[in-house]
């Protein structure tokens, strides 16, 4: 694994990184890979921390008294307790293991929304929100009776704290949003808006999937009650994701999915007495090598160092909303440069994103085209859809350059 703690990515750090990744380094390594807030490629270090554990240590966790069972259920925690380190949570059992950022929003919603929330009841989202941050609260609402209150962007892309206040009154339960927009990579002021809602008494979910790849994320700092992401956006696997929640809430929620895992024990008579947390909530025998994969991808982030990435993020995202702004054609969405985060979002008059895409494509350039998962965001910006490039520690200017050259010839009629 690459080990450096320098503050910037120099050309020899940034060719280091790259070696990293093997994936990179296929079909002659001439593929721009933009696509990074839809996933990120693997680094050696997260390919063989998920073989080792096949090799050496699989066997199923917190079941088996024997010594591989006992030595994966160690590897399992011990991921835990990396995640636990990494946002700054107080106890491990405050995260709970899950399939992904989708998986841990409905499992709020199904569980202490369920409880929280009924007729009459108000649920608060934003108007950026990626469908699983959306459709779980929405659904919610739809089956409770309850009213989804929808609070604006700004021109900038970002929801300012008095709008996201005056939503919020003696009806609403639950807070659910975005601490970075997926589509434009702009960053909300999340921790004024969690201290506003608890000003209410109304419980928050971030969705943290776009933030965790970019920016050191403190959740006791940010005093979230949930906080959630996945974990192959952050160079880990797929098939995992994060669950935070703060203890005394998570403590009140039963559990999501029941089955093994879940249970201290069962009769017919007696009423089903559950396991503690985090246990109650990771119904089934969990993703053991997607979490040791996870903590592998975390630990390779720290090894690069916050202050690197944070510098590389935001030469390429200024960097590329500069030269993108040259170009005649091209508006780009909202201002990702404020506050970089790894996206830049952008249109192309005349043009449809796929037909941009799909040019790209031809160029070589991965990157996303279309409403992202977020169509209700995309109707409010009056768009059909952006071309999305999207950073990682990996990518370099040179790759930007490709993009604004290839931009150049692209024309209509391309999908
Ligand atoms: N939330 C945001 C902001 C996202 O960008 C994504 C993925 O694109 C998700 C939620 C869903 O993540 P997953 O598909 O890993 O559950």
């Amino acid at each position: 694994m690459t080990q450096m703690q320098d503050s910037r990515l120099d050309d020899r750090r940034l060719a280091a990184v790259r070696q990293d990744f093997p994936l990179l380094q296929s079909g002659g390594g001439s593929l721009a890979y933009l696509d990074n807030a839809a996933t990120t490629q693997k680094p050696t270090a997260v390919l063989d921390a998920i073989v080792d554990y096949y090799r050496h240590a699989n066997s199923n966790v917190g079941r088996g008294y024997h010594r591989l069972g006992l030595a994966a259920t160690e590897l399992f925690e011990q991921a835990r307790e990396t995640v636990r380190a990494w946002i700054g949570a107080e106890h491990p059992d405050e995260i709970v293991f899950t399939s992904g950022t989708t998986a841990a929003t409905n499992l709020v919603a199904e569980t202490l929304g369920r409880r929280l929330v009924g007729a009459g009841d108000q649920i608060v989202v934003t108007a950026m929100e990626h469908n699983s941050n959306l459709l779980p609260w929405r659904r919610l609402c739809e089956q409770a009776g309850a009213e989804l209150v929808v609070v604006p962007v700004n021109a900038a892309g970002v929801v300012e704290t008095a709008d996201f206040a005056a939503a919020l009154g003696p009806r609403v339960r639950i807070a659910a949003f975005s601490h970075v927009s997926n589509v434009l990579g702009t960053v909300n002021p999340v921790r004024e808006m969690i201290a506003a809602a608890h000003r209410h008494d109304v419980v928050t979910v971030v969705d943290g999937a776009q933030a965790v790849p970019h920016r050191p994320v403190d959740v006791r700092d940010l005093d979230a009650d949930f906080y959630c992401f996945s974990g192959h956006k952050v160079y880990g696997p797929m098939g995992i994701g994060i669950l935070y929640g703060r203890r005394e809430l998570f403590a009140t929620m039963g559990p999501y999915q029941v089955g093994g895992g879940t249970v201290k024990g069962v009769s017919f008579e007696e009423p089903v007495a559950y396991q503690p947390l985090p246990s109650r909530m990771e119904a089934g025998t969990p993703d053991v090598a997607g979490a040791i994969g996870l903590a592998a991808a975390l630990r390779y982030v720290d090894g690069i160092g916050w202050d690197a990435l944070r510098a590389h993020d935001a030469d390429l995202v200024r960097g590329a909303v500069r030269e993108l702004g040259r170009l005649d054609r091209v508006r780009i969405i909202g201002d990702p440069g404020l506050d970089p985060s790894g996206i830049v979002s952008f249109a192309v008059d005349g043009l449809h994103p796929y037909d941009v895409g799909g040019h790209l494509d031809q160029h070589e350039i991965a990157v996303r085209c279309g409403v992202h998962c977020a169509s209700t965001f995309l109707d409010s910006l009056g768009l059909v859809g952006t071309v999305r490039v999207s950073f990682a520690a990996y990518n370099t200017w040179s790759e930007v350059e490709r993009v604004i050259e290839a931009l150049g010839t692209v024309r209509p009629g391309f999908w």
